[in-house]
């Protein structure tokens, strides 16, 4: 660091706060350093600061790279709040005429800008890296990073070609940053903006007040529902349904229960749409019935409550909708309807996309699934599923720790699957492990030839159920491992190879059986 800076003291001046949230200093020391940095926070852990201030201690402009026009706006007038100096942040994107980029150029020649923030698809314009050329860079930082992997929830390809950019503008030291935090994602990251070396922090994504729960979905949902929120009284809650016509029909069925609610969806005219969400903000209603659409940006700090009526696609979805309750730090309840079916139907309607979007999309409702049937502690394998280990074993705040199932020996099993994983050299999924173990002549066995194999059928002892439990909970007790680079191969770990060495008592719970509970139940 050329300067010597008191940070605590320039965050006091600049935006007023008296000390630093979680990692903020530490990150910030690192990026001032020089060094590459990758920061991983959830939503609200305060991402923006971890760029904004080094920008304004360090000599010339930083480069923000962020995906939303709508956000780049709010950032940079929250800036030009914190500042008396005119220019010191400005953007750059579509929604600019030729004036007002003619503006934005000579502040940031004049040495006013600290802080610049492009769209991607502008940062990829030939005029505009011409331009950035001349420009007296402190650093680049790549905002919602996720957004440069195809794992994310929100793949743009443009970001691919950030770092080609990069290199072309002139290399300046690189801060990632995202909420976004499964390990392959920040392995994609990483890799395609060549900073695998990069200074890594990480903050846990646990959420100890939130209460986890899944129910089994029957015909009775709405009804478990309307009883649900009438225990509530007086609490804010929100309910995702998939669909938008599901929003209107529970909305409507809510309200005619006697319940304070109102549908929330994309379809809707952006009037009512702020007209209902404002209803809501301003506690005129207790429920907002909505699709994935409402959310986003959206700060109530005291919902009681989250209810999926639908599964969601990802994992990573149902962190962030169900992350919506208690951000006040108080209780949130987080209640999941749950039938096997559903992901039939979720899959259906991925039929008609690309087929590696498809494949994608299969394993993160997979993960959903597994989640969902599985019966250990819902926080363990929320969290596993970011790449963190929780440590305790009973959470005490979800279902499954609150009604501990009994558990099973499975060394024997254990065993089975590791063997089956080494005979088919980590080269296949888990469906695919078991059809092998469970001696399953499929076309795809066969064409492997994989019938001749010793473990072949080693597993018909057990059903389906208990395997893709085994495997599950081997995965989350860190035996076995999926491959970061061809995501979804199962590989044996180091911990795995030791216990086929030296086999220890391994303990599983059964998965619910969500298939017995089929009755029809439209989404
Ligand atoms: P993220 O991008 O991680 O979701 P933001 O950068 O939007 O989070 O920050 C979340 C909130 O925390 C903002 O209101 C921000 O002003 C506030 N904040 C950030 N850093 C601090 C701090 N050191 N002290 C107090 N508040 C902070
Ligand atoms: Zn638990």
């Amino acid at each position: 660091m050329a300067k010597e800076v008191n940070l605590t003291e320039e965050l006091k001046k600049n935006f007023g706060f008296d000390t630093f949230k979680g990692n903020q200093e530490a990150i910030i020391k690192n990026l001032l350093a020089g060094k590459d940095t990758f920061v991983l926070m959830p939503t609200g852990g305060g991402k923006s600061l971890c760029y904004q201030l080094p920008s304004l201690i360090l000599d010339g402009t930083a480069v923000v790279i962020s995906p939303l026009i709508a956000l780049m706006k709010n950032q940079v007038d929250a800036m030009r709040n914190f500042s008396a100096e005119d220019g010191v942040a400005h953007f750059i994107n579509s929604s600019l005429n030729k004036a007002a980029i003619d503006q934005v150029k000579s502040d940031i020649l004049s040495g006013k800008t600290k802080l610049l923030y492009v769209a991607p698809e502008s940062l990829t314009k030939e005029e505009n890296i011409d331009f950035l050329r001349q420009v007296n860079i402190s650093f680049y930082a790549v905002d919602e990073a996720h957004c440069i992997s195809e794992w994310g929830h929100d793949f743009r390809p443009e970001y691919r070609r950030i770092r080609p950019i990069i290199n072309e503008i002139g290399v300046r030291p690189v801060i990632a940053l995202t909420a976004t935090a499964t390990p392959k994602v920040q392995h994609d990251i990483q890799k395609n903006l060549g900073m695998l070396d990069a200074t890594v922090f990480k903050s846990s994504f646990n959420r100890p007040n939130l209460y986890y729960e899944v129910r089994p979905k029957t015909a009775n949902i709405d009804k478990d529902i309307i009883k649900y929120i009438k225990s509530q009284e007086g609490k804010s809650g929100i309910i995702y349904c998939l669909s938008r016509k599901k929003v209107e029909e529970l909305a409507e069925l809510l309200q005619v229960n006697g319940i304070r609610a109102l549908p929330y969806h994309a379809g809707m005219d952006s009037a009512t749409r702020t007209q209902n969400q404002d209803a809501f903000l301003l506690e005129k209603i207790d429920v907002i019935v909505a699709t994935i659409a409402f959310g986003m940006g959206i700060d109530k700090p005291d919902v009681r409550y989250v209810i999926h009526y639908d599964i969601p696609k990802s994992l990573e979805g149902y962190y962030q909708e169900t992350g919506r309750a208690g951000r006040d730090g108080g209780e949130g309840q987080c209640i999941t309807f749950y039938i096997n079916k559903d992901l039939q139907k979720l899959e259906k309607f991925m039929q008609g996309k690309p087929i590696a979007e498809q494949e994608i999309g299969k394993q993160l409702l997979l993960e959903t699934a597994a989640y969902a049937e599985s019966s250990l502690c819902r926080r363990k394998i929320l969290l596993h599923y970011f790449g963190e280990e929780y440590e305790e074993d009973n959470c005490g705040n979800c279902d499954n720790c609150l009604n501990p199932k009994k558990q099973v020996e499975a060394k024997d099993q254990l065993c089975a699957v590791l063997e089956t994983i080494i005979a088919l050299k980590e080269k296949f999924k888990a469906e695919y492990v078991i059809d092998v173990l469970m001696g399953k002549e499929t076309s795809q066995v066969l064409s492997y030839q994989h019938e001749d194999l010793e473990v072949f059928g080693s597993g018909q002892g057990e059903d389906e159920r208990t395997w893709n439990a085994v495997i599950r909970q081997a995965l989350i007790a860190g035996y076995i491992d999926k491959d970061i680079e061809n995501y979804g191969l199962l590989k044996v770990t180091k911990a795995g190879h030791a216990f086929l060495k030296n086999p220890v008592s391994f303990k599983i719970v059964k998965d619910v059986d969500f298939e017995e509970m089929e009755e029809e139940v439209p989404m």
